[in-house]
């Protein structure tokens, strides 16, 4: 069994090494974060599939020329984090630059026909909007999906080839998250970790192995065994391998 990690952060950990033998998606939101996932994605042959973004907290226009000449250049196998960040007042203010950001970053995606991972909180009237565009990529991966599985439906009514990746907000009896666990088809699912973030009380970061709870938290949550959850790994290499075209 392997358990892939749809979303993961791969540069920020000071020595990342994979779980298992289980292949990653790792974005990186900096030219260095970058350079330095391209070093570990040698070291690792086969294990770590790449995605350039620019963050919604961070909607610095200037990082969407590096996206752009990264996709030139470098055939990243994925765009993303990218998307809109409304929680805070503080991230609010910004909302013109994520605008800003985001519709670059939706052309791009299209362009160069990549899936596009989306980072989404209290903005979901956002993704909607732009549902038009969402249709013609070749897939959407809404990491730490945060709303309802009728929700869900919605977005795939639309016609786009939408993921929903859960992660460890399913360990911490999130609410939304653990009715999408149950009630989603497997085959719209993705598990992730978003290491080193999104740690629990009392952790000081998530690690790659973390993984393996969230599948194992998953297949409780179904009622099934964690081998039968392989249908997420096949999704994985659906929306991810072979972008390169
Ligand atoms: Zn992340």
């Amino acid at each position: 069994m392997i358990y892939s990690d749809s979303h993961i952060h791969c540069s920020v950990y000071d020595s990342w090494q994979p779980f298992e033998n289980s292949p990653v998606c790792s974005a990186a939101h900096s030219e260095k974060e970058w350079e330095k996932l391209c070093l570990l994605k040698k070291q690792y042959p086969g294990l770590i599939y790449t995605s350039f973004g620019v963050h919604p907290q961070n909607p610095d226009h200037s990082l969407v020329f590096t996206l752009e000449k990264i996709l030139k250049t470098q055939h990243p196998d994925a765009v993303g984090e990218a998307g809109f960040d409304l929680f805070t007042t503080e991230y609010k203010e910004n909302i013109k630059k994520q605008e800003d950001v985001w519709y670059a970053q939706l052309e791009l995606a299209q362009q160069y026909n990549k899936p596009l991972i989306i980072h989404c909180r209290k903005a979901l009237d956002k993704i909607f909007a732009s549902s038009a565009q969402l249709r013609t990529l070749k897939a959407v991966v809404f990491h730490s999906y945060s709303y309802s599985p009728e929700e869900a439906a919605s977005l795939r009514k639309k016609g786009i080839n939408a993921y929903f990746s859960f992660g460890k907000p399913l360990l911490n009896n999130h609410k939304n998250a653990l009715r999408c666990a149950s009630l989603l088809p497997l085959e719209w699912m993705l598990l992730e970790t978003d290491g080193p973030y999104q740690t629990l009380k009392d952790e000081l970061m998530t690690i790659p192995a973390d993984i393996f709870s969230v599948y194992t938290q998953l297949s409780s949550l179904r009622s099934i065994r964690v081998e039968d959850l392989n249908q997420v790994n096949i999704n994985f290499m659906n929306v991810y391998s072979s972008s390169f075209e």
